[in-house]
């Protein structure tokens, strides 16, 4: 049998990717090799891999020494080919040509049964028998939780790396793959108004952003996309949206070729107005924001006299194609700079679990459950003012 390691390191991907996740993986897979000596194992689909992984493994004792067998023979690219290898042991040809690749090589997955304990206890048995001694979680809000719960329940150590488009978690100054997003959306709305532009219309985008709006803030000033509709204030009220209709109106009025209205996917309208339910078993399906808001312009503007009656809204989603794409450079910065943190952090004794965090452009380890910044609400805030200042006419 070849070696199998007396102590690792592993790294996993859970929740939605974020591009610049293969810049994070060969960042800590290079760090493990070439700084510290330690080899990183590599789990397929986040915690849902390595749940599977565990249920193989736990089985009995033959089963765990075929895995590290399995592990210890078939590293790297070789054990990449094994569709049914769902932990790899990490070396430098696996992670070769992949920083500026976008999404995730290692696969991540959504896996609803990790919160049960149970589930989480059966994976902190494997990751003990597999001599790990740290793990990297990288993801969204969710996933950090995830991290949380394993650190708490099997005194490994744990490091959460933010890895989400949304711009979401408020610890953090900046989280990998938000860079990109806001890069892809500008792009997303360039090319949407040229077609507005030729033919006068409202044109209402649907971002990603679940509870806050950041990124469809940032994208808004950075394309110069006329009106941000998010969710942190609330329910968008009938008097609001009216509000909103009335100040396109102004715009077009005064002489505007096209308006821009992005709205981030978590934004809730009330009174709602459902689609037809196909069953009345099934709660009403949630009609997507973009066409609930343009259908509400669109009436507006049909009640409106001379040219304004004429005036077309379209609406669009712009969906998944908001988390693809090569990461930017400083995406691809922020990752190598997390996974130095990260390795920092396991290596130094004195050190504990947490996750990695940008804040006044210094990297460094918070605990987890540690507070948000106020700055990241006051910057949120100032970035409203700012976009209204620069879109009103
Ligand atoms: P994201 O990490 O992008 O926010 P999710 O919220 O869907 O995505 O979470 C990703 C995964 O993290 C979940 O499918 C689950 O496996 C794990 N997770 C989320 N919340 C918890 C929790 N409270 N306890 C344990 N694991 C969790």
């Amino acid at each position: 049998m070849s070696k199998f390691p007396d102590r690792a390191i592993a790294v996993l991907f859970s929740g939605g990717d974020s591009p610049g996740m293969n810049a994070l993986l060969r960042a800590i897979s290079r760090l493990g090799l070439n700084r510290h000596g330690v080899p990183v194992f590599g789990i397929r689909e986040g915690y849902r891999g390595l749940l599977r992984a565990a249920r193989r493994a736990n089985r009995s004792e033959k089963d765990l020494f075929v895995m590290k067998q399995e592990i210890a023979s078939r590293k790297g690219r070789w054990g990449l080919i094994h569709a049914d290898q769902d932990i790899i042991m990490l070396d430098h040809p696996a992670t070769s040509g992949i920083v500026g690749v976008g999404g995730t090589m290692l696969g991540s997955a959504r896996c609803l049964e990790f919160k049960k304990p149970e589930a989480r206890a059966e994976a902190i048995k494997l990751l003990k028998d597999l001599n790990v001694r740290a793990l990297i979680a990288c993801g969204g809000d969710g996933s950090l939780t995830g991290a949380e719960c394993i650190m708490k329940e099997s005194g490994i150590r744990v490091i959460g790396v933010p890895c989400t488009i949304d711009n979401d978690l408020f610890f953090t100054e900046m989280a990998i793959g938000v860079d990109t997003a806001v890069g892809t959306l500008v792009w997303a709305v360039d090319h949407f108004k040229d077609t507005a532009r030729s033919h006068k219309r409202i044109m209402v985008l649907e971002t990603m952003g679940a509870k806050r709006g950041e990124l469809a803030r940032l994208s808004a000033i950075a394309s110069g996309a006329e009106m941000v509709i998010t969710p942190e204030a609330g329910p968008v009220t009938m008097d609001q949206i009216q509000k909103l209709a009335e100040s396109i109106k102004q715009g077009m009025e005064c002489g505007r070729s096209h308006t821009i209205v992005l709205v981030a996917e978590g934004v809730q309208f009330e009174p709602e107005q459902y689609s037809q339910v196909a069953s009345p078993d099934l709660p009403p399906p949630k009609r997507n924001r973009a066409y609930v808001l343009a259908d509400y312009f669109q009436a507006f503007f049909q009640q409106q006299e001379g040219e304004l009656k004429d005036l077309e809204v379209r609406p669009s989603v712009l969906g998944h194609l908001q988390r693809g794409g090569h990461p930017t450079p400083q995406d691809c910065i922020l990752a190598a700079r997390f996974a130095e943190q990260a390795w920092n952090s396991i290596m130094d004794p004195n050190e504990g679990s947490g996750i990695t965090t940008l804040r006044n452009g210094r990297v460094q380890l918070v605990p987890f459950g540690a507070p948000d910044m106020p700055e990241r609400a006051e910057l949120s805030a100032e970035l409203s003012r700012l976009h209204a200042s620069l879109s009103t006419w």
